[in-house]
């Protein structure tokens, strides 16, 4: 019996966590911190404060639940959790995503920028976004205005500060262009770039990137030592940029995805089980998030041998199946082409990896990009300079 008046429906007990587009997503972040600075047009779905000048820390990796556990491995971080809150990364839950969804604040059915690894339409190729391709123009891919053009637009300036490498990168052209970019490798030259970044505007967006963790994770797992000494330094980095930004910055720290360490019992190799490789012309996405495009005529039997071999492993569904659901959010038709005609998004500490295709990706320890917590929890960490 339940003693309120609703009828409780039946729990939710393995069901995936849907992004909060519209209240609570990466892009809600964005919007409301356009609209924190003044920038017209925008809602303020989070809340946040006015501001003049604001300065976000992405730490790519750091998921809500593995801060959570971490007390003493990120005292600076951990405190300001206890006034903070978690968003939703969105779907799929991994890099490329999420710097659309952050970098243009609009859903990723809206930037189309769907995953590590998708079908571009009128090539039948598949495109790595963090590599990027040469016949794709990232303007094209991602037509529509990013935050750092609105920014610049109303008169505030708009800054990055990550490694050099992503300066000129397709994903930063796609989904971040129009902010100026400073160059910095290390730590302690994100924090004092950063710092005389903001010291020099009266009004700014800056967006500071870090990638160790991420990268630690992958290789090490994100329940490994190596994982929480990086995070001390993940620490540390924030604590500093804290100390160092102009009196009255208001500093947000948040992330792309979290992350689950996928146990080698967990994997179903896409390369060794011919059911998962029948009438399918390309395989995309990643191990815990798969793009799955078939040969024309072969979608619904794809999608039945997909679920056949995966069962319980995987949400798997028809393109149609997640539009409805709403796993990408408001989905146009330039997208939608994009997505596969399967979409197949783990469960538990499951993955499907690609031994042959991607022998790289598939030896990874940490993965993400699926719709549990552990991986579309973000923190949403804030205080003030
Ligand atoms: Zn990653």
């Amino acid at each position: 019996m339940t003693t309120s008046g609703a009828e409780t429906p039946g729990p939710q007990v393995d069901g995936p966590l849907l992004p909060g587009y519209g209240q609570t997503s990466l892009a809600d972040l964005s919007e409301s911190l356009l609209t924190s600075l003044g920038v017209p047009g925008g809602g303020n779905p989070l809340g946040l404060a006015s501001a003049s000048r604001v300065c976000v820390l992405l730490v790519d990796g750091l998921g809500w639940d593995l801060l959570r556990s971490h007390r003493s491995g990120a005292p600076f971080l951990w405190g300001l959790t206890e006034t903070g809150c978690w968003l939703t990364a969105g779907f799929p839950a991994t890099t490329v995503t999420s710097l659309g969804s952050l970098g243009t604040a609009r859903p990723p059915g809206q930037h189309g920028l769907l995953g590590y690894q998708v079908r571009v339409p009128d090539t039948g190729q598949l495109l790595n976004a963090l590599r990027w391709d040469k016949a794709v123009d990232p303007v094209r891919w991602q037509p529509g205005p990013t935050i750092f053009e609105r920014a610049a637009a109303a008169g505030i300036a708009a800054i990055r500060v990550a490694a050099g490498a992503f300066r000129q990168s397709g994903l930063s052209v796609a989904a971040m262009r129009g902010a100026d970019y400073r160059a910095a490798e290390t730590p302690g030259a994100l924090v004092a770039s950063t710092a005389a970044a903001l010291a020099a505007e009266r009004r700014a967006l800056t967006l500071v990137y870090t990638g160790d963790l991420d990268a630690t994770g992958h290789a090490w797992g994100c329940a490994s030592p190596a994982w929480r000494f990086q995070l001390g330094h993940v620490d540390r980095l924030a604590e500093q940029l804290a100390g160092a930004l102009p009196t009255g910055t208001a500093l947000y720290v948040t992330a792309d995805h979290g992350m689950v360490d996928v146990p080698p019992g967990h994997r179903t190799d896409a390369d060794a089980v011919a059911e998962l490789r029948a009438g399918v012309a390309l395989l995309g996405g990643e191990g815990r998030a798969r793009h799955v495009y078939a040969q024309p005529g072969a979608a619904a039997d794809a999608l039945a041998a997909w679920r056949a071999v995966l069962g319980d492993s995987a949400w798997v569904v028809s393109r149609d199946e997640a539009v409805d659901a709403g796993w990408f959010g408001p989905v146009d038709s330039r997208s939608a082409a994009r997505i596969g005609d399967v979409v197949a998004a783990a469960r538990g500490l499951s993955a499907v990896v690609a031994t042959q295709a991607e022998p790289r990706e598939s030896a990874l320890v940490g993965m993400h990009g699926s719709l549990t917590p552990a991986e579309q929890r973000v923190p949403l960490l804030s205080c003030v300079a």
